[in-house]
This record gives C-alpha cells, structure tokens and sequence, in this order.
C-alpha cells in the first residue's frame, strides 16, 4: 500500500498568509489532518511533516519527507492575493508538467471543484522548495484564498466535504478505496501513439461500450514502462486486428465523470501521446 508524507505549510513563527486575524498555518494544519485521518481508514500509509503549530524550513520538510520514504507527497496551502477577494478558488502546484504528479494533481482539483470551488488548474512552480527538493512525486494544494470571503465561507461550512474530497481524489488516483473506488462504470485513459492512431479512431467510436485502450510499445517502450510511467496497471497483451502489430492494454485512469478523464487526456496530450478515452 502506498504511503503518503501529507505536509502541512507554514507553522510556528510563520503564519503563511494572514486575513482578518484568520492564519493560514491553522487552516492547513486542520486541512492535512482531516485529509490524512480519511486516508488512513482507507489502509493508506500516512506520515505528516508536522501534526502541531511548529516551523521548520521548506528545506527541513522536504528532508523530513525524504527520510520519511514516501511514495507521494502532498503540501497544504492556502492561498493570497494582493488585494481581498480579488481571486476565488483552488489551484495545484507542481514543480514541472510530467509525471504521476499531474494525474494526482488534476484528480485533486476535480474533486474540489465537485465540493463547489472554481478549479484555477495545476501550475508549474519550478522555484518552490518543497516540491524542487522532494525525492517523490510532490503537488502542493492551495485551498481557496485565505483573503477571498466567499472561499473562507466554503472553507468552514462544508470542511468535511473537502478533507473528504481530497482524500477521495487521492484514493482514487492510488486506485484504493471503497465506496468510491472505480468499477466497470468507470471512464478509462488510455494511451496510444501515432501508429495507434486507427485503434485509438475505433475506441473513440466506441464510446459507451466497454474497452481499454491499447498501447503499441513501439513509442513507448516496454509495457511495464507504459504502465509504471502512468501508473497504470498492464492488462494481456492482444493483437491489433488491423497490422498485426503486438499491443498491450495499459489502464492509465479510471474516473466515475468524463471532465475528470478528458482532464487527465489533456495533461497527456500536453506531453506528447495520442490518447483516447473508453467507457
Ligand atoms: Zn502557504
């Protein structure tokens, strides 16, 4: 079972972002905790930077996640703009657009958007220490805007609802779960590549029937490397009627909404792969 290093930002002396007396070390504190107590009922493995009102360094808890062995990290935050309620919603940081930590990242900004908050997309932030100096795939989470009311408000009514949020949307993405876990109803991502293109044509065509996409390893590599690379779990190997060419199925994702998989098709397309989606 995966383990997860859940960090909480700021703390201590550093109060992060500041509105009206409301201090965002606490949201977040609150935030990673809730999150972190609903991943553990799941089985998931989970470690905190910090679980009390103390400061360490972005560098300190980059190190702290390091030693701690994860296999993912993710940071809370919540964000600030110059002025009050200028901006309204969530965003995901990145330290740059490749990888496992896109998936993550999307998966998390949907379920925040299904709890009400506008979705701001994943943003790269290559100069920021905890996700530079990480050693495992690292997102970190701005919960709304700390000076923004209408953010706050959601922030207090409907807390559970987000905590729960996001640990289903890292359920999800980890493929762990139960009640939310995906099933035969769920929308698959596949990938394929350019000589894949008429097999990705008949999956889209197909869209209501259920299928998984196929993977050629001729653009990608070996099957196992399709399938680590996303993620994904390889299926049997099949034949594609067409060339003749040997095909694996590699399972990238399963969404219960087709925003959710069209989302994570864009971050693949932004990366270079054909994709296709099946149900
Ligand atoms: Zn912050």
């Amino acid at each position: 079972m995966a383990k997860l290093i859940l960090d909480a930002g700021h703390g201590g002396a550093d109060p992060g972002a500041v509105h009206n007396g409301r201090q965002e070390k606490d949201d977040v504190l609150r935030l990673a905790l809730a999150v972190g107590e609903r991943l553990e009922k799941n089985g998931v493995e989970v470690a905190y930077t910090r679980t009390e009102d103390v400061y360490d360094s972005p560098f300190e808890k980059a190190q702290i996640a390091n030693r701690g062995g994860g296999d993912f990290f993710v940071s809370f935050h919540r964000n600030s703009s110059p002025e009050p309620n200028q901006y309204s919603g969530v965003e995901t940081l990145v330290y740059d657009q490749e990888g496992q930590k896109i998936a993550l990242a999307e998966t998390i900004n949907s379920a925040l958007e299904r709890v009400g908050f506008r979705n701001l997309g994943v943003q790269e932030r290559p100069g920021l220490v905890v996700l530079r100096k990480t050693g495992m795939p690292a997102v970190l989470v701005e919960a709304g805007f700390l000076n923004t009311d209408a953010d706050n408000e959601r922030f207090d009514l409907q807390f559970d609802d987000i905590a729960q949020a996001i640990a289903d949307g890292i359920l999800r993405f980890l493929g762990v779960g139960s009640a939310d876990r995906p099933s035969e109803d769920a929308v698959i991502v596949s990938t394929g590549n350019a000589a894949m293109s008429s097999a990705g044509d008949t999956a889209m065509s197909s869209v209501g029937d259920t299928a998984l996409g196929l993977v050629s390893d001729a653009a990608i590599g070996p099957a196992g490397d399709a399938a680590s690379l996303f993620g994904g779990e390889r299926e049997e190997d099949v034949q594609d009627e067409d060339s003749g060419e040997k095909l694996y199925r590699v399972q990238v994702g399963a969404f219960r909404r087709l925003d959710d998989a069209v989302r994570l098709e864009r971050q693949l397309r932004v990366q270079g792969y054909a994709t296709f989606i099946t149900t």
